[in-house]
């Protein structure tokens, strides 16, 4: 399959790994928009949030679960924001599930 976040998972394709567990990877953002931007992908090629399913909902827990503890290891205890970006309105660019972890600078409201 030509994905570029699987080809992550496999380490075909290196990345800045922050942790890595049975079911998920996060690593550093390749284009940070915040001092801390980090993505955490489940290993289960999941196109789109469209896509997950009742057989996914421990899976996501886990998936918000590590995006926490990785953000408070990273200095975020003042705050941070989370972002999944789902198909072509919401902006979506690569097309396996991910989670953006942002930090260490005031975030605003509304997006873009
Ligand atoms: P999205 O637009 O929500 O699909 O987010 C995709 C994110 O993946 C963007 O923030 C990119 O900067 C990031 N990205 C793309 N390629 C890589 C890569 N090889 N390593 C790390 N991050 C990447
Ligand atoms: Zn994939």
């Amino acid at each position: 399959m030509d994905c570029l976040f699987c080809k992550i998972v496999d380490g075909a394709i290196p990345a800045r790994k922050l942790y890595e567990d049975d079911q998920v990877v996060a690593f550093h953002d390749i284009g940070p928009q915040a001092p801390v931007h980090f993505l955490v992908i489940p290993k289960k090629h999941i196109a789109t949030l469209h896509d997950i399913g009742e057989e996914d909902k421990a899976l996501l827990g886990h998936i918000v679960h590590t995006a926490q503890r990785l953000a408070r290891e990273q200095g975020c205890e003042e705050g941070f924001r989370v972002v999944m970006n789902c198909n072509e309105h919401g902006g979506q660019s690569v097309y396996h599930i991910h989670m953006h972890v942002l930090g260490q600078r005031q975030m605003h409201w509304p997006p873009g």
